[in-house]
């Protein structure tokens, strides 16, 4: 790297120290004495997707965020939450050290976040990766969603799946059902 001030191409390192994932150095500049900061970051080798179909193709973050935000299309959900679980999800694969993941660790992991970020935004997702071919696979998903929410001790901050009235009506009957 060349000195900002002169353009020297060599310098020293005065200080190094670890910041979050990466490494910081000062510098001194050889030739005029200045000093400036490097910052160095890891850049992890390409991880690759094994598809259902086993064709291999390279993580790609934009595609993982387009698809979670069309689940989460209209959806009344906090900015950055999207991106939060974008980024969750890739430290995670990253975490994981291998240089090739199943589709479906993925697409577990993003059901997971969704789960407790918005049933919604988690129900349009499940049916297009679970590939729900009839609507009694998506009515067990629902329902088991809302036993769920029945069994909670702590109210969810999410919105109902449907409306007050019939969902305690429903959870009203589903303990019953359990008993
Ligand atoms: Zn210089």
């Amino acid at each position: 790297m060349n000195c900002p001030y002169c353009s020297y191409c060599d310098s020293k390192v005065i200080d190094s120290r670890d910041v979050n994932e990466g490494i910081r150095r000062r510098r001194q500049c050889l030739s005029c004495g200045s000093r400036f900061t490097t910052y160095e970051r890891l850049q992890p080798a390409s991880i690759f997707i094994i598809k259902k179909d086993e064709r291999r193709e390279e993580f790609n973050r934009d595609k993982l965020l387009t698809g979670i935000r069309k689940a989460c299309e209209k959806r009344p959900l906090p900015t950055g939450a999207i991106d939060k679980i974008v980024d969750d999800i890739e430290a995670e694969i990253y975490h994981l050290g291998k240089s090739e993941i199943p589709s479906t660790v993925i697409g577990d992991m993003v059901m997971e976040r969704l789960k407790s970020l918005d049933y919604i935004a988690y129900i349009r997702f499940a049916s297009v990766y679970r590939e729900f071919t009839d609507i009694t696979a998506l009515k067990q998903e629902v329902d088991t969603l809302l036993s769920a929410e029945a069994e909670a001790s702590q109210p969810t901050n999410q919105l109902p799946l449907i409306p007050t009235e019939q969902s305690a009506g429903l959870a009203e009957s589903h303990r019953r059902r359990r008993k």
